[in-house]
């Protein structure tokens, strides 16, 4: 996916500050964090979003939640809460088609 943003960060030709990464998924922090830790996880496939996950995906969407639980242990957010969101389309806030988990932590989040 050539003009994808989070794939040319996963090729690393748009530089990101990188938190974890291993064979099927790349994690870096947010240019624009809304808490002390804010981390974004994507698989290294580009997938453009929940709508199209299959369930060939299924291990992939696994490696991801394995890469949240070790980024919140590795952060120090893990004991004391974190959120993970996934937004989707217009209406969800979604601004860059390429499927991510949102980790957020170190500090209390309000809601709604
Ligand atoms: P969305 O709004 O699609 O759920 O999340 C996209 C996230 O990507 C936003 O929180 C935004 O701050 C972040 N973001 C956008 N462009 C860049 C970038 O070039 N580098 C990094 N590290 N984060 C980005
Ligand atoms: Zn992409």
């Amino acid at each position: 996916m050539d003009e994808c943003l989070f794939c040319k960060i996963i090729e690393g030709v748009i530089p990101s500050k990188k938190v974890y990464e291993d064979e099927n998924v790349y994690a870096f922090c947010d240019i624009n964090p809304v808490a002390p830790v804010h981390v974004l996880i994507v698989p290294k496939k580009h997938i453009p979003g929940t709508n199209d996950i299959s369930r060939e995906d299924d291990g992939l969407l696994g490696n991801m939640f394995e890469a949240a639980r070790k980024i919140a242990k590795d952060t120090g957010v893990s004991e004391d809460g974190y959120r993970i969101v996934f937004n989707c389309g217009e209406n969800g806030g979604q601004s860059v088609p390429h499927l991510h988990m949102h980790l957020i932590g170190g500090k209390k989040l309000g809601w709604g």
